[in-house]
């Protein structure tokens, strides 16, 4: 069979076993869709049906969560941990509290977090999860006890050289401290169990900026590589949480004007640039919409409904909020009103008719599994600090991310450029960073 002909049965294989995982199929779609000039050069792979293997998970847990609402009425959700991949090291990847987390969800997170954390250079493996539960208008009573219950199963499944758990949508400091403390009431104190811990115990400096800084260095390194810098550039940056907070920090430090955020219900558009004490205290400390940010700014816009649907003139978008928040017309939108860089703060934000109609228009099109690897990155050193038993400091840290940052945008472009397609870093980064994975499950007699 010609590695184009196995690529393709592999895809129909998957879409006739899994035809209802929509988000996980078009993750895998998007991987493959990739990936024959490289399974071309190598024979062994296809001799051993590696894109069999390394499609389909090697554990995926379900359980129930049962926990108490403030009324003392009994309340369940679903519990989910999917162990992908480990042949680079314990699984690794976040947790995500929100209604809509399904398995195909977190199948798919947990599949493009295997080359997100290949690409970092560090030794973790891929892995996701979460639940059903959502959050938001909940008492910091009820998250806890949901917390707890949630980590009363986890912690049966997870270890620091086994699977280590981290944050995602719904999932920050606070939540992660809850799942800590009810391991340490489980089994004993043990750092290595989760990362995006609060600093005051463990956690690393620098964590809960690393995702969006990441995101900015990738894009930095892509502008200086061009001769050109963030210097007077318009952003559109999307969501309010973790990622597009911090990308907007970062953007400003670096001259950039980021002038929009957004929420699931509506989006600020602020040309003056984002007032980012504003958004920090409404978002981290107040836990309010973004309606708060227009009471208190009335210069600034805001409309309900998505970003991507307002024209406003920009040099670069980075989508920072969920998956699919970017569709064909969306992203033929965003080409017209100028941008030229699509950088993702998010796991798959673009569908992959979007993303593959920026790369044929040109657009440096940088891939979530590539762009956002810095928060796992800086997990990663987390993991390092605790098993040393030592913190770094907070600019340790940062210079270890942005270098981290540059080899990954350095090695998409390389391996784009070694495949003969410039600049398609989508398809530097599935391939080098299914290379890495690939070659270690041979090694490993394909276990
Ligand atoms: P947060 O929960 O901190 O923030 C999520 C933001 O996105 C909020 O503004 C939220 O609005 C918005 N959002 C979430 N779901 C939807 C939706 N269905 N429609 C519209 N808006 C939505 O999460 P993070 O910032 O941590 O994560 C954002 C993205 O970045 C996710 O794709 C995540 O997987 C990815 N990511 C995160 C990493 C991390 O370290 N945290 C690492 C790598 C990737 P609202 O509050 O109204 O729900």
């Amino acid at each position: 069979m010609t590695a184009k002909d196995y690529v393709k049965a592999i895809g129909a294989q998957l879409h006739e076993k899994d035809g209802n995982q929509t988000e996980f199929l078009q993750a895998v779609d998007e991987f493959l869709s990739t990936v024959t000039p490289f399974l071309e050069k190598h024979p062994e792979y296809e001799a051993n049906n590696l894109l069999a293997l390394l499609t389909e998970p090697e554990r995926l847990l379900q359980f129930r969560v049962p926990w108490q609402d403030d009324e003392g009425q009994w309340q369940v959700n679903r519990g989910y941990r999917i162990q992908f991949n480990s042949a680079l090291g314990p699984y690794k990847g976040g947790l995500r509290f929100h209604p809509s987390v399904n398995l195909s969800i977190l199948k798919f997170l947990a599949f493009e977090q295997i080359f997100k954390n290949s690409l970092t250079g560090l030794p973790i493996g891929g892995g996701k999860g979460g639940s059903d539960f959502d959050p938001k208008g909940k008492s910091d009573g009820e998250i806890m006890r949901f917390c707890q219950s949630f980590m009363t199963e986890l912690a049966k499944h997870i270890g620091p050289n086994l699977d280590v758990p981290a944050g995602d949508i719904g999932v920050g400091g606070r939540e992660i401290g809850y799942l800590f403390g009810q391991y340490k009431r489980l089994r004993q104190y043990d750092a290595g169990i989760l990362t995006g811990k609060p600093v005051d115990f463990w956690g690393s400096l620098g964590r809960t900026e690393a995702t969006g800084y990441g995101a900015v260095y990738f894009v930095n390194h892509l502008l200086a590589y061009n001769k050109d810098s963030f210097d007077g550039k318009h952003v559109l940056v999307s969501g309010s949480g973790n990622v597009a907070i911090y990308a907007i920090e970062k953007l400003q430090q670096l001259g950039a004007k980021a002038i929009s955020c957004s929420d699931s219900t509506g989006v600020i558009i602020d040309e003056a640039g984002i007032d980012l004490e504003l958004l920090k205290e409404i978002k981290e400390v107040k836990r309010e919409r973004l309606t708060a940010y227009k009471e208190a700014r009335p210069e600034a816009t805001y409309v309900e409904g998505s970003l991507w649907d307002q024209a406003v003139a920009a040099d670069i978008a980075m989508p920072c909020a969920t998956q699919n928040e970017i569709n064909l017309a969306q992203a033929k939108e965003l080409v017209k009103n100028g941008v030229k860089i699509v950088a993702e703060g998010a796991n798959m934000p673009a569908t992959l008719d979007a993303a593959e109609y920026f790369i044929a228009q040109g657009v440096h099109y940088c891939p979530g599994k590539a762009a956002n690897a810095g928060g796992v990155a800086v997990s990663a050193l987390e993991m390092s600090q605790n098993s040393q038993r030592l913190t770094w400091t907070k600019e340790e840290v940062d210079q270890r991310l942005d270098d981290i940052m540059k080899n990954i945008y350095e090695t998409c472009r390389d391996t784009a450029l070694e495949y003969g397609a410039e600049n398609n870093y989508m398809l530097g980064a599935n391939i080098a960073g299914f290379a890495k994975v690939a070659n270690a499950m041979l090694q490993q007699g394909l276990v």
